[in-house]
């Protein structure tokens, strides 16, 4: 189901030819997006507070390759497909959904959804019959609250942690917490998970959700050298400043792209804070308070192609073209394969 306000006007295609065009990597891989099917979704409990909820969460494999088409006309790309994650969601229903892109050579990868009440025996049973090459766990799917203070072993079990580690496969993770990456009870769950689970490749999604400064800086300091023992994905980040932090703090084979799709289908951009950030948007959501105005946003372009030109002007700095096709690829082949 493509949403309707999904267009690429003249504009698009200008910021596209002139900042994107011959600097994005020729393939990528998209390590964090989300699939799934109207059927699945028949129970959903949104979260009305949460502006991500406002925007799309339903995208099937084919609505995917066509925004994609529009998105990255030069470049031929790939996915490490994620269901929905959202509580409510027909779990079983969706795993399969996204195993069978993955045996049908339509996702290059696949992470499952894990229910901590299932029991190792019948999780390792879908994990395998279904191919996957890891966990997208969720806090949100125990709690059905945003961020919420629940901890790691609280939506993994000990159990599905031990099928990870033994299979050596990876886990696609979304910090719960309002404090974040950097909040203590994290920081002392993440360093639980190294020490138990050492086999387990750890992808912290959207760095830790650290959209603004503080988040990342808190986190390398309070996990010290630990900090490079994690993999991480882009979704969803687009502050130059935690971008840049990252290209330097970080080995620069942990860092992989990833959009979040179908949540950023719109046009915008972000401003910042040290410890906030806000989303500027063209689209009529309920969250939108139209801040900039309507002659401001109708300069804006697509949120994705301004991540795209934020991480292509750091990987610049760091490395060029070379750094670039790690990030965007390479990356995530050794990563989930290796
Ligand atoms: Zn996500």
């Amino acid at each position: 189901m493509r949403v309707e306000y999904f267009e690429r006007t003249p504009l698009d295609a200008e910021f596209y030819d002139k900042y994107l065009k011959d600097r994005i990597p020729s393939k990528l891989i998209d390590m964090h997006l989300h699939f799934t099917k109207p059927e699945f979704c028949t129970n959903l409990q949104v979260d009305p507070n949460s502006w991500a909820s406002q925007c799309s969460s339903k995208m099937e494999f084919e609505d995917y390759k066509y925004y994609a088409n529009i998105f990255y006309p030069d470049t031929e790309f790939f996915v490490n497909a994620l269901p929905s994650v959202t509580k409510g969601i027909d779990i079983v229903g969706n795993n399969g959904y996204i195993a069978e892109l993955k045996a049908a050579g339509k996702a290059k990868y696949a992470h499952m959804l894990v229910n901590p009440e299932w029991t190792g025996d019948y999780t390792e049973k879908m994990f395998l019959e279904g191919n996957f090459d890891g966990y997208k766990p969720y806090p949100d799917y125990v709690s059905g609250k945003r961020g919420a203070e629940i901890g790691m072993f609280d939506f993994v079990n000990p159990d599905q942690y031990e099928i990870l580690n033994k299979y050596n496969k990876s886990m696609v993770l979304h910090l719960p917490r309002a404090g974040r990456y950097p909040d203590d009870n994290n920081i002392k769950e993440l360093i639980t998970i190294r020490e138990k689970y050492p086999n387990i490749k750890v992808i912290i999604a959207h760095c830790g959700r650290s959209y603004a400064m503080y988040f990342i800086t808190e986190a390398a300091r309070k996990l010290g050298s630990m900090f490079n023992d994690f993999y991480y994905d882009l979704a969803a980040v687009l502050n130059p400043e935690v971008l840049d932090f990252m290209m330097a703090n970080v080995d620069n084979k942990r860092i992989m792209y990833g959009t979040d799709l179908p949540v950023f289908l719109w046009h915008g951009k972000r401003r910042w804070t040290y410890t906030e950030y806000f989303n500027l948007v063209r689209e009529d959501f309920k969250f939108n308070k139209h801040e900039e105005g309507p002659e401001k946003e109708a300069g804006y372009t697509f949120f994705l192609y301004e991540q795209l030109k934020n991480i292509l002007d750091v990987t610049d700095k760091y490395g060029g073209k070379k750094t670039a096709e790690d990030i965007f690829y390479n990356n995530a082949v050794r990563i989930v394969e290796g």
